[in-house]
C-alpha cells in the first residue's frame, strides 16, 4: 500500500518534471522567437542594403554620365567653363550634392563648381592623409564610384560623404579624378522606416588596409554624430564582434566581405541593453550595412508565452494537487477504516485486543490516580451456543455488548475481549461507587433478553482488579482480572474482586496439575469409600468411592481441589480411569472375601463422562473383574446434567440400559426443573450437604428437603442424605423418610482395609 508520503513524493516529482518540461517548452519558445526575430533582422538588412546600393547605384550613373560628358569634351582649359556650367546645372539638379572638384591623376587641381571653393577639396585634409591617398588609388584603379571617409562641413553645417569616381578617356585611360560631397542626412528617410521597430542603420566603411571600420552613417536620432564620424570605431568591439561571428558562422569579417552573406548576432550595448544586429557587406561600393535592433520585441513576445505558459503549468499543477489530495484522502480514509478493522470487533462494533494493547498507555497517562478493570465473562454462554446454535449466541452478543455500551461513560474503556469476555477500564473512584456500578451493571445485563422471540435471562461472572499506579504490564492485570473473574464464576451471576489468595490459588493449581501428571504412576493416588446406610434399619446400603491424593511437594491434596484441575487439564479421562478399575478392583476382592453384597458408587466428572466409547471402556473394566453391573452407581453432578442435557441424555439411557444405576449429585444447588428431572434416567437423588447443614436450624430448608423427598418419591427414586453429622440430623431425616444416609454420624471415607473392618463389625 502507498504510504502517504510515498504519493506526496510522487506528487513532487512530477510537479518538477512538469516544471522541467515547461521550462524546455520555454526555451524552445524563446529560441523561436529569437530565431525569428533574427531572421526578420537579416531580412531588413537585406533591403535597406539593397536599398542603399542602389541609391550609391543611381549617384554612381548620374557621375558615369557627368564622366562621359568630361571625357567626351575633354579637359583642355577651353571646355573648362563649359563643363563648370555643365557641373553647376547637374549640382542644382541634384540637391543632394554639393561641390564637385576635377584633379588629375596627381591630384593637383583642375577646376570645381564656381559656387565651391578650392575649399573643398578641405576633405582630403579632415579625412587622414593616408585613407584618403588610399581612396583616391582606388579610384584611379577602379571604374566604379569610391565612397570616402564622412566628414562635417562647417560652412553647410551638414555631414558629407565623400565621393570619388574616374574619368576615362576612349582608351580607358584615366584623365581625371572627380570628387563630389554627398549630403548624408536624406538618407534619413531610411531611418524613418524603422525608427518606430527601434531599429537604426549604420553604414561602416571599411578602410580594409589598416584594419579599421568607420561609420559613414547612422541613423539613431540622439547619437553622438561627431565622435561616432570621426573616430574610428573601437578595434576591441570588432574582434568581439568577429569572434562572435566566427563563432556562430564560422566566418572572418573577410569571408562576409567576399560572400556577402546576411548575418547576426547579439550584443549588450554600452548601456547594458541587449541588442540583436545584422550585418552585411556590398562589395561593389565596399561598406558594411549594420542594422540595429532591440530585444525588447522578444522579451515581450516571450513573455506573453511565459505568462500563458505559467498559467498552464500552475493550473495543470493545481488540478493535480487536488487530483493528490483526493488520492492522499482516499488512501488515509482507506487506511483509517483498516485500522479501524483491525482495532474493533467486526459484529458488536466495540474496540478488541488490538485496540487496547495500542491504547492502554496513552489511557493510562489520562488516569494518572489509576482504574479498574473489569473482567466480564457470560455465565453458561457454551451451553446457550450448544442449545441455540451459534448465529443466535452472535446475536446475543451483540445485545450484550449493546447493554454494556449504555452502560458504560465516555470516561470508561469497554472491549471485546473475545468471545463471550468483555473488559471495562474504569477510572478509579471510591469502592461504594464501584461497587454501585458492578452491581448496576449486573441488574442490568440480568434483565430478560427477547431474541427470535425468545425470552431469557443472561448472567454475568466479573473479576475486578484495581491498577492503582501502573506498576503491572495489561497482560499481568488482565491475567489478574482473569482470576478473580473465575472466583465469581463460582457462584454466578457476581463479581469478585483480585485478591493475593485468589492469586495463591492460581498457583497451587499450576502445581496441583504439575504435580497430578506423576500421581498415578508414582502411587500417590488411593481410593477411601464411605459408607451408605439405611435410614430404617441402618444396615450397609452401599459405599462412595472417593479419591485421594498425597504428593511429595503439596502434601495432601483434597479432591475438591485437585479434581477441577484434572477436569480442565484433561488429566480426568486417565485419573477417572484409574479409580474406576481401582476401586472395581478393591470391592470386588472385599465382597467375595467377606461374601456379603452391597453397592459402589463412583463419582464420574464431565469431561469423563462426554469422553467418546466411555461407557464401552467402563464395561470393559467391569468384565475384567466380573463385577457385578447392577450392583454399581455413577454419580454424575446435576449442574452437569442440566447444563448438558442433550448430550448427556443418550449416554445416560445406554448406561441405564446396561443395569447401572444413576445418582444425581448435589442435588439442589443446580436448580434442576421437574421437567427435566422427569426426562432423565435417575435412580438416585443425593441432597447436597448444604441443606443437611441446615436443616435443623431452618424450617424453610427443612420444607426443602421434605419436598425434595418427596419429588423423589413421586419419580420412583431413591433418596440420599449426605453430610449427616449427627443424630438430630439422621432423626430428622427420618421423620422426612429420607432413604439412605451417608455423612461422617455413620462413617468418614475409609481405606479399604478400614472398609472391611466396618463392614464386619456390622
Ligand atoms: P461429593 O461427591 O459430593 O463427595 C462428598 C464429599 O463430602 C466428600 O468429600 C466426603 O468426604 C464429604 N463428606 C461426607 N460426609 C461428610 C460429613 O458428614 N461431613 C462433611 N463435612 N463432609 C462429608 P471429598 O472426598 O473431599 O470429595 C469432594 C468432592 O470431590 C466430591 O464431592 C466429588 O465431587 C469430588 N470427588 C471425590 N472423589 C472423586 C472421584 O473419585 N472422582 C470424581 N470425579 N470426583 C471425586
Ligand atoms: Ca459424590
Ligand atoms: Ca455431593
Amino acid at each position: 500500500m502507498f504510504t502517504k508520503n510515498h504519493i506526496w513524493k510522487l506528487f513532487y516529482i512530477l510537479v518538477i518534471a512538469g516544471f522541467f518540461f515547461f521550462t524546455f517548452l520555454l526555451t524552445n519558445a524563446y529560441k523561436e522567437i529569437t530565431q525569428r526575430h533574427h531572421s526578420e533582422l537579416r531580412y531588413a538588412t537585406n533591403i535597406i542594403s539593397n536599398l542603399i546600393t542602389s541609391e550609391f547605384q543611381e549617384d554612381d550613373m548620374l557621375l558615369s554620365f557627368i564622366a562621359k560628358e568630361i571625357s567626351l569634351h575633354g579637359i583642355s582649359s577651353k571646355n573648362k567653363r563649359y563643363i563648370v556650367s555643365m557641373i553647376d546645372n547637374f549640382l542644382v539638379h541634384n540637391p543632394k550634392m554639393v561641390g564637385f572638384v576635377l584633379l588629375n591623376k596627381d591630384t593637383d587641381f583642375i577646376l570645381s563648381n564656381h559656387k565651391v571653393s578650392q575649399k573643398l577639396l578641405h576633405f582630403l585634409d579632415d579625412t587622414s592623409e593616408a585613407t584618403a591617398k588610399k581612396n583616391f588609388q582606388l579610384a584611379l584603379h577602379s571604374k566604379k564610384m569610391i565612397l570616402g571617409k564622412v566628414y562635417y562641413s562647417k560652412k553647410l553645417q551638414k555631414w558629407i560623404l565623400p565621393l570619388q569616381k574616374s574619368i576615362r578617356d576612349v582608351d580607358d585611360k584615366v584623365i581625371a579624378v572627380m570628387l563630389v560631397g554627398l549630403k548624408i542626412d536624406n538618407s534619413a528617410r531610411l531611418s524613418r522606416i524603422y525608427a518606430e521597430k527601434k531599429r537604426y542603420i549604420a553604414v561602416l566603411k571599411d578602410f580594409n588596409l589598416f584594419d579599421q571600420l568607420s561609420l559613414e552613417y547612422y541613423s539613431k536620432p540622439d547619437a553622438d554624430l561627431y565622435k561616432l564620424y570621426t573616430q574610428p570605431l573601437n578595434k576591441q568591439n570588432i574582434s568581439k564582434v568577429a569572434k562572435s561571428i566566427e563563432k556562430k558562422y564560422g566566418y572572418t569579417l573577410n569571408d562576409l566581405r567576399e560572400n556577402e552573406q546576411t548575418i547576426s548576432y547579439e550584443m549588450q550595448n554600452r548601456e547594458g541593453n541587449d541588442l540583436i544586429f545584422a550585418l552585411k557587406y556590398n562589395q561593389a561600393y565596399r561598406y558594411w550595412v549594420l542594422i540595429e535592433g532591440s530585444k525588447e520585441g522578444v522579451l515581450s513576445e516571450f513573455f506573453k508565452v511565459l505568462y500563458r505558459y505559467i498559467a498552464v503549468f500552475v493550473v495543470v499543477t493545481f488540478i493535480l494537487y487536488l487530483l493528490f489530495k483526493k488520492i492522499v484522502s482516499d488512501e488515509e480514509n482507506k487506511k483509517a477504516e483498516l485500522i479501524y478493522q483491525t482495532e474493533h470487533d467486526s459484529f458488536t462494533k466495540l474496540p478488541n485486543r488490538t485496540y487496547l494493547y495500542k491504547h492502554i498507555e496513552e489511557w493510562e497517562k489520562r488516569y494518572p490516580q489509576g482504574y479498574y478493570i473489569f473482567y466480564i465473562d457470560l455465565d453458561n454462554f457454551k451451553y446457550i451456543n450448544d442449545k441455540y446454535g451459534h448465529t443466535f449466541g452472535d446475536k446475543i452478543i451483540i445485545e450484550v455488548a449493546k447493554r454494556l455500551q449504555q452502560h458504560c461513560f465516555s470516561s470508561e474503556m469497554l472491549v471485546r475481549q473475545g468471545g463471550d469476555e468483555f473488559l471495562i477500564l474504569k477510572p478509579i473512584e471510591n469502592l461504594e461507587e464501584i461497587t454501585k456500578y458492578l452491581e448496576s451493571l449486573i441488574d442490568e445485563e440480568h434483565k430478560e433478553y427477547k431474541i427470535n422471540n425468545q425470552k431469557f435471562r443472561i448472567s454475568f461472572s466479573i473479576g475486578v482488579v484495581k491498577c492503582p499506579k501502573n506498576v503491572k504490564t495489561i497482560d499481568e492485570l488482565l491475567s489478574m482480572a482473569d482470576i478473580a473473574m473465575y472466583d465469581a464464576k463460582k457462584r454466578k451471576n457476581s463479581y469478585s474482586f483480585y485478591d493475593e489468595e485468589l492469586q495463591r490459588d492460581v498457583l497451587l493449581k499450576a502445581d496441583i496439575e504439575q504435580e497430578l501428571r506423576g500421581a498415578i504412576k508414582n502411587n500417590e493416588i488411593w481410593i477411601v469409600y464411605q459408607p451408605q446406610i439405611y435410614a430404617n434399619n441402618q444396615k450397609i446400603y452401599g459405599v462412595e468411592a472417593l479419591v485421594r491424593w498425597e504428593n511429595k511437594r503439596l502434601g495432601f491434596v483434597g479432591p475438591d481441589k485437585f479434581i477441577s484441575v484434572a477436569e480442565k487439564s484433561g488429566l480426568i479421562v486417565e485419573l477417572g480411569e484409574y479409580i474406576f478399575r481401582k476401586s472395581l478392583e478393591e470391592i470386588a476382592a472385599l465382597k467375595s472375601e467377606l461374601g456379603v453384597d452391597f453397592r459402589l458408587s463412583i463419582n464420574i466428572s464431565v469431561a469423563q463422562f462426554m469422553q467418546k466409547e466411555f461407557l464401552k471402556r467402563c464395561l470393559k473394566i467391569i468384565n475384567e473383574y466380573e463385577f457385578d453391573k447392577k450392583s454399581l452407581t455413577f454419580e454424575v453432578t446435576e449442574s452437569m446434567m442440566i447444563e448438558q442435557t442433550d448430550k448427556v441424555l443418550p449416554i445416560l439411557n445406554a448406561i441405564k440400559e446396561e443395569g447401572i444405576e444413576i445418582s444425581m449429585d448435589d442435588f439442589g444447588t443446580g436448580y434442576s426443573s421437574l421437567s427435566t428431572l422427569h426426562a432423565l434416567p435417575i435412580d438416585e437423588l443425593k441432597i447436597d450437604k448444604s441443606f443437611i447443614d441446615v436443616i435443623l436450624s431452618d424450617t424453610k430448608e427443612e420444607l426443602l428437603v421434605e419436598s425434595i423427598i418427596n419429588i423423589g418419591k413421586n419419580f420412583n427414586m431413591k433418596t440420599l442424605a449426605e453430610g449427616v453429622e449427627d443424630l438430630q440430623q439422621l432423626q430428622k431425616l427420618q421423620e422426612l423418610s429420607c432413604d439412605i444416609i451417608q455423612g461422617y454420624y455413620f462413617s468418614k471415607p475409609l481405606k479399604i482395609a478400614a472398609l472391611k473392618e466396618y463392614i464386619q463389625e456390622r
